[in-house]
């Protein structure tokens, strides 16, 4: 069980500032994500893509501020639990018990929803059979590509994790890229690289098809693909993967007792503060007249947030209000002393 001051559910940029302003104020938190990495929409949906309306920066893409926002919480040497999606929240006295999907579990006096618009999960391939082989010879996602290491791999889809993927591995195993369509969605310099590979009899691509079946016991031994004209044909693959993007779901937070408003949780606008003692909601997730689905007012509702876990944290403290240009506390916590003498 890991304990701490603050459970962060989602590493979007309203959770990530979380850390900041928890951090500022001397309590430490945990943040966990289904995806494998921090900023949430930002990284996944508009990497590229320029944001004009975060205070003081002109512009910036949503990597770029996922890169900013993850230096400016670097002193505080938060945990991060990627992959891993929060199913359960039990309350034990005074505090929450977080369970995640992968059996971990967390304990701490506040829990800290910047869930977003719900955890972000792999689209799954329709066929019934492949449940079974989730996680043993179907993934949908790389978290260790020594698994795929001098085996047959199957890789479906037509955008950038589909192309990266079958680009990087196609250095270990050999790779079949396929694709409902005859045009790829991912960056062309990526594939013109994969066209030189398949002249060069290193990666093998297949379109317009459909996976139709999968073949095996234990481990997957085949599988039939269906092109446009009704041919089918026989693949012998020992793994497959698929990239046909992300779904987002709110899943598990709808059965957690909050107060809901349509998809998102009510909270009250002093503090940010769900139905539950100890259970707040930011950034896009939360509701309250008036409410703003922008990145600015999640960092608003996670300064105020903050305040009231610290009530939660130390109740035997009085919590200071003080400016970071003025408090050496702060700037200790900042790791900044050194640098101001
Ligand atoms: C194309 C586009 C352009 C945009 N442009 C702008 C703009 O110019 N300016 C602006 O201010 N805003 C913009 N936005 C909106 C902005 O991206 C969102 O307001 C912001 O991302 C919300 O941040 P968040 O941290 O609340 O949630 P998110 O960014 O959605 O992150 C939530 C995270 O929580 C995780 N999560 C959810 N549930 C669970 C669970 N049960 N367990 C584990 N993890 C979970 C998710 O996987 C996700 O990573 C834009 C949005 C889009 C889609």
């Amino acid at each position: 069980m890991i304990k701490t001051d603050v459970i962060i559910i989602g590493a979007g940029p309203v959770g990530l500032f979380a850390v900041h302003q928890l951090g500022i104020k001397g309590l430490k938190a945990e943040v966990i994500d289904n995806l494998d990495k921090a900023g949430g929409q930002c990284i996944e949906l508009y990497p590229e893509k320029p944001i004009y309306d975060i205070p003081a920066i002109p512009e910036c893409t949503g990597k770029e501020l996922t890169d900013n926002l993850l230096k400016q919480i670097s002193p505080f040497e938060t945990n991060f639990h990627y992959n891993e999606r929060v199913d359960e929240v039990i309350q034990e006295k005074e505090n929450w018990i977080v369970k995640t999907n992968k059996d971990k579990k967390f304990i701490a006096p506040n829990i800290m929803i910047a869930g977003g618009v719900g955890s972000f999960e792999p689209r799954k391939l329709a066929l019934k059979e492949a449940e079974k082989f989730e996680n043993k010879s179907i993934f949908y996602s790389v978290t260790n590509k020594e698994v795929f290491k001098n085996k047959s791999l199957c890789i479906f889809g037509g955008g950038d994790s589909a192309l990266d993927w079958a680009l990087e591995l196609s250095k270990t195993s050999k790779v079949t890229l396929l694709h409902r369509r005859n045009e790829f969605r991912g960056a062309p310099h990526t594939l013109s690289e994969i066209k030189k590979l398949e002249k060069q009899n290193k990666i093998s691509i297949k379109t317009p098809c459909q996976l139709i079946s999968i073949k095996g016991e234990k481990d997957i031994e085949s599988i039939d693909i269906k092109y446009e004209d009704e041919k089918i044909e026989k693949i012998k693959t020992d793994i497959i993967l698929s990239f046909f993007g992300l779904i987002m779901k709110l899943g598990p937070i709808a059965e957690w007792g909050l107060n809901m408003d349509k998809k998102v949780i009510s909270v009250n606008a002093d503090n940010f503060q769900t139905n539950k003692p100890g259970i707040f909601a930011v950034g896009d997730i939360c509701t309250y007249p008036g409410k703003l689905k922008l990145i600015l007012s999640g960092f608003h509702e996670v300064a105020l947030a903050s305040v009231e876990c610290f009530k939660r944290a130390r109740p035997n403290e009085k919590y200071r209000f003080e400016f970071t240009t003025s408090s050496k506390t702060i700037q200790g916590r900042l790791g900044l002393e050194k640098k101001n003498d």
